[in-house]
């Protein structure tokens, strides 16, 4: 068996009040994804001793990148990002559809382009695991600052074509608050009520909800169903107008559960 062939653990290190910073590790080596702050991961690394091989960056927000500096001043470590000068750190800007290789885990990743929350959003695809920042979580999606209903759509819609066993790694822990909504935008959704009762008990033995996968995400996340009668209807009903096509439904949720 090749090294490739081993998917190694991934493991959520909380930092903030909701953040994951997703740690690939095995018993020697950890590799992180959007590292806000320095502190809990310089922490782990080292109640594990563990040495850092590499950074990966899904988009520019301090909650994701913010600790980059002060992980570098511990490990001389590549640091693969965006296309996006707000990222200084970045070693390795990677576009839609380039390869990149874990070092020490030599684990393939595809690069996503993913704009919607912001518009140099990515997202890391391989090994049978999608990182996506702030762009797909459990139930809900990212705000929109910088992209349109229009991106989010096509970036949500490509991300809903990877396999439905694929592990989604979103970059916080918001599924109950998106489930609430959810139960709103999609009333008629069965699998709502279950998964809001499995993850309930998880965060009542303060759990991660995450990883999340495809299959589960196209059943129960409003923004992967906004062709969905049962999510049109409620997004009319709140809109006040019939909403006919997938984008303005997504942007009429969107804005609903902005002040939801
Ligand atoms: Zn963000
Ligand atoms: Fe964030």
């Amino acid at each position: 068996m090749s090294r490739s062939d081993v998917i190694p653990d991934v493991i959520p290190v909380s930092a903030f009040s909701d953040n994951y910073i997703w740690t690939i590790r095995d018993s020697k080596c950890a590799a992180v994804v959007d590292p806000g702050d320095a502190r809990p991961v310089l922490d782990y690394l080292k109640r594990e001793k563990l040495e850092l091989v590499a950074i990966l960056n899904t988009h520019h927000h301090a909650d994701h990148v913010g600790g980059n500096a002060e992980l570098l001043g511990h490990f001389k470590v590549p640091v693969f990002g965006p296309h996006d000068p707000r990222i200084p750190e970045v070693t390795q800007r990677l576009a839609d559809g380039e390869r990149m290789i874990l070092p020490h885990f030599e684990l393939a990743f595809e690069v996503l382009e993913i704009p919607g929350h912001t518009r140099s959003h990515i997202a890391f695809y391989g090994a049978g695991m999608l990182f996506c920042g702030d762009t797909l979580f459990a139930a809900g999606c990212g705000r929109l600052f910088e992209g349109t209903p229009q991106q989010m759509h096509d970036s949500l819609t490509r991300l809903a074509r990877l396999p439905d066993a694929t592990r989604v790694y979103c970059g916080h822990e918001y599924t109950l608050a998106n489930i609430r909504f959810a139960k709103a935008a999609d009333p008629d959704n069965p699998a709502l009520c279950k998964l809001e009762s499995r993850a309930q008990q998880l965060r009542d033995r303060d759990l991660p909800t995450l990883p999340s996968d495809i299959g589960q995400e196209k059943a129960t996340n409003p923004f992967l169903r906004c062709s969905d009668p049962g999510v049109i209807a409620a997004a009319s009903g709140h809109a006040g107008r019939r909403l006919s096509d997938p984008v303005s439904v997504l942007a009429a949720i969107r804005e609903w559960k902005n002040g939801f």
